[in-house]
Order: structure tokens, then C-alpha cells, then sequence
């Protein structure tokens, strides 16, 4: 099919146009503006098709924490493809990397976990983690406990019910979902939703009582498990107000209610700790992570399940004759093969407490833009970070969203070489964990720039 956009021609964009369907794309729009092709990477930086050079800001998608030319994760596929390019774990098979995998994740979680279950995307696991606890209630004899708890503006994925726990209205919309048993309560961005003269502790406080209104209303025999996001990713790099994990964890202990961590932005040093809940106490029953796992060089992600989950998964699967679950490519072995060598990498070079010092760096410098008068907040932790555009300072008053004013900026940002994430008025920092202190100031100082194109484009 010709593009329908002919100045194009037949280059690498026209063809685009006539054969992918993007995913988080305007489609309309991108028939007529066409792709930005990305034909390669160095360090913390990618090129595209026309030799331009760009910081990627957000590693990929939150992902690539060790840049995109490590050569140790690209030796260790290759490795791994020669000896065995795949195998699967059903029906009593295994392989190596799979196993070392699993043991190495049961012994980096935060909390005591008996196994790892490995799947392909953070989707896959958080969809897992829903079936986990379906399974769970059931094993135990409390078929009713059943509903799920996400938040507004949460992100959990795009499958039926990793979408359906997302808290954003366009991951819903005309999909017909969320699936019924699951509800969503407050997001807990205390800049935007606090109340006249309410701190954090105060805006915490009260959204712990609003999760324990909504399980007493839904009634607390239905209500099964809480997931959330230690920090909101792509809600909009949404950092929890002081107490708030430790409030809403108190309620869910009140009323036997799971906690699932989603750990897909936060696992692997990004907050600055090696899990998100380590840095915001969270104590998970099931903990789901992604990305980073492998620096997104290959497809992996895994649950990491209590011992009590894994003893009712045991007891249905003898009951029934099987643990009815899993992927073809659950634990493939190429991608743990770069998930045990990703990391290796993480320790020898201690990219944990290197993340927290550029990161400090990377909040400080951002930090610097608090007066700007486009700024409304600029938040984060470790290496991820969200800066708030606002159209009237002392109201907060956001901008009309058909101005796209942070999507703008995120196209001058790239005029300047760096890419970010615009997330309705903000915009997304999350660096390669690798990133030098240099490189920090760089795109900070990129972000300026374009900071300064919207301010003029504004007037
Ligand atoms: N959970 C969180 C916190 C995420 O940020 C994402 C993706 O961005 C997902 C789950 C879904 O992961 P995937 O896109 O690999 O399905």
C-alpha cells in the first residue's frame, strides 16, 4: 500500500507508514509526521538515520540501564545461543541459566521469596501475579477474595488485566476494560490532589483511609491484594508523600490484602536502592520486575512469589494435575543468559550506589528549575525524575492539554539531542544507570534549552 504521506517517497519512513502499526502512537498523526528511525547506540546516547545524535534521557523506556553497546550482555547471547538457543521449563524441563536466574532473584529480593516464574514482559508478570492470587484464594478456600486494588494513574501494562490494574483512562477507553473484580483508588501525587494546608503526612494519612473505606465498602472477604508502583512511572513519575506505604501497608495487614510490588521501572537500581521497596519499605507478598532485569537487551521479566503462594499453588496443581500457567518462552534461556551477566555487570561495577550519586546530581541539577515559572514541581528519586509544566505557578493551574505544551517541549528537547518523556504536562527523566556525572549536566542543560524554546514559543 503507497504512504499517504508522498513526500516521503519510498524511504525508510514511507515504508513504516505502510506496514507498522505503532504501539503509544497517534496513528492518524503519524501518517503524515512518520517515524524517527533510531539506527544504533553508544553509551547512554542513540543515532538516528540521519546521523543525529541524542542523550536518551529515558533509556529507551525506562530500560536500558546499561546503555546500548555493552558487549559483555551482546557475548552472553551469543554464548547462550550457541550452547542451547532454547529450551522451555514445562512438564519437569529445565536449563541452567533459568535456575541460577531464579536463585539469584529469590536472593536479591528485599524480603524472603521462595521462587521465581518467568515470563516475557511486564505485562505478562502482572498478569501472572493476578492469576497467582486468583489461584492463591482459591487454594485456601476463599473463592469470594477476589477483587484487586490498583491506583489512578498507575501503570501495570496493556494485556486484559495488567490493563485493566493501569490506573489511565486510555489504556481503558474503548478497549472495554477494566475486567470486573478489579477497582482503583487514589493516586497519590500529593502536589496535585493535596488539600488546602494538608502535608504529606496529613494527604497520606487520608488516602490510607480512603483505601480502607473502599475494602470496607467492596467488603474485605472480596478483597484479594494492593499493587502499586514503589514510584509511578509512566503516570508521570509520581513519588509517594512521606508515610504513605507505611499507612496503606498497615490497612492491607487489617484486612488479609496482598501486596504486589511492580518493580518494572524500579527493580535494578533505579530509585537508588536495588528495589523500590527497599527504599519506600514496602514488604511485597508477590514482586513483579522487567526491564532493567536484562537491560532491556533481551525480553524477560519474572514474579518472585512468598512461600505461602507458592504452597497454594502447590496444592491446586496436585488437586487439579497440573499448575496450569506459563509461556513458551517462559525463562528462555538466551534472555537469562544476559539477565545473570546484566547483573554481574550491576555488582562489579556498583551501579546501585553510582545511580544514587548521579542521581543526587540529576534531582539537585533539575532541582535548579524549581523558580522557573513554567515549573509547577519537579520530583524524583535516584535516577528518575518528573518535571511538572504548570500554566499559573500559585494556582497550579495546568495547561489546556491541547496545547501539548510538554510534548513541545519534548520536540525541542530533540532538536537539542536529548529525548524525554512527555507524560501530559510533564516530563520523564530516567537515564542508563551508567550515565557520568558529565553526561547528567549535559542533559540537564539540554532540557534548558528546550525549557527556553517553550517559554518563547509561548509568547
Ligand atoms: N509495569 C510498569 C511499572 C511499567 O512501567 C511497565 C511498562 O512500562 C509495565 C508494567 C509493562 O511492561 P511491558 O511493557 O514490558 O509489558
Amino acid at each position: 500500500m503507497p504512504s499517504t504521506a508522498p513526500h516521503l517517497g519510498n524511504s525508510i519512513a514511507s515504508r513504516d507508514i505502510a506496514s507498522l502499526l505503532h504501539p503509544y502512537t497517534n496513528l492518524k498523526a503519524h501518517e503524515s509526521v512518520g517515524p524517527m528511525v533510531i539506527t544504533g547506540g553508544r553509551g547512554v546516547t542513540v543515532v538516528d538515520d540521519a546521523g543525529r545524535e541524542y542523550i536518551e534521557g529515558v533509556a529507551g523506556l525506562w530500560c536500558t540501564s546499561l546503555g546500548f553497546d555493552e558487549p559483555r550482555l551482546v557475548e552472553a547471547a551469543v554464548r547462550q545461543l550457541r550452547t542451547l538457543p532454547f529450551y522451555h521449563a514445562f512438564a519437569h524441563k529445565s536449563h541452567e541459566p533459568g535456575i541460577e536466574l531464579a536463585e539469584k532473584l529469590v536472593a536479591l529480593a528485599p524480603v524472603p521469596m521462595s521462587k521465581a516464574f518467568f515470563a516475557c514482559s511486564g505485562s505478562e508478570a502482572n498478569d501472572t501475579a493476578v492469576k497467582l492470587v486468583w489461584y492463591y484464594n482459591n487454594a485456601l478456600g476463599r473463592p469470594q477474595k477476589k477483587k484487586i486494588i490498583g491506583r489512578i494513574k498507575a501503570y501495570h501494562g496493556v494485556t486484559v488485566a495488567s490493563a485493566s490494574l493501569t490506573g489511565l483512562p486510555n489504556n481503558h477507553r474503548d478497549f472495554d476494560l477494566p475486567i470486573d473484580r478489579i477497582l482503583h483508588t487514589d493516586c497519590p501525587h500529593w502536589y496535585r490532589f493535596h488539600e488546602e494546608g494538608e502535608d504529606e503526612e496529613a494527604f497520606a494519612s487520608r488516602l490510607a483511609a480512603s483505601l480502607e473505606a473502599l475494602i470496607q465498602r467492596e467488603g474485605p472477604e472480596t478483597v484479594a491484594a494492593f499493587i502499586a508502583e514503589p514510584v509511578m512511572g509512566a503516570g508521570g513519575v509520581i513519588v509517594p508523600p512521606r508515610t504513605y506505604f507505611e499507612k496503606v501497608q498497615a490497612v492491607l495487614r487489617k484486612y488479609d490484602v496482598l501486596l504486589i510490588a511492580d518493580e518494572v521501572i524500579c527493580g535494578f537500581g533505579r530509585t537508588g536502592a536495588m528495589f523500590g521497596s527497599e527504599t519506600f519499605g514496602l514488604k511485597p507478598d508477590i514482586m513483579t520486575m522487567a526491564k532493567a532485569l536484562t537491560s532491556a537487551y533481551m525480553p524477560l521479566s519474572a514474579v518472585l512469589v512468598s512461600e505461602p503462594i507458592y504452597r497454594a499453588c502447590v496444592t491446586e496443581s496436585e488437586k487439579i494435575g497440573v499448575f496450569g500457567h506459563g509461556y513458551t518462552y517462559s525463562g528462555h534461556p538466551v534472555s537469562c543468559a544476559v539477565a545473570l551477566e546484566t547483573l554481574k555487570i550491576y555488582e562489579e561495577r556498583d551501579l546501585v550506589a553510582h545511580a544514587r550519586t548521579v542521581g543526587a546530581r540529576l534531582q539537585e541539577a533539575l532541582g535548579r528549575f524549581r523558580s522557573h515559572p513554567l515549573v509547577g514541581e519537579v520530583r524524583g528519586v535516584g535516577l528518575i525524575a518528573g518535571v511538572e509544566l504548570v500554566a499559573d505557578k500559585a494556582t497550579r493551574q495546568p495547561f489546556d492539554p491541547k496545547l501539548g505544551v510538554a510534548a513541545r517541549l519534548a520536540g525541542f528537547a530533540q532538536g537539542h539531542g536529548v529525548i524525554l518523556r512527555p507524560i501530559g504536562d510533564t516530563l520523564g527523566f530516567s537515564p542508563p544507570l551508567i550515565i557520568t556525572p558529565e553526561e547528567v549536566d549535559e542533559l540537564v542543560a539540554r532540557f534548558g534549552r528546550a525549557l527556553d524554546d517553550t517559554t518563547a514559543w509561548l509568547e
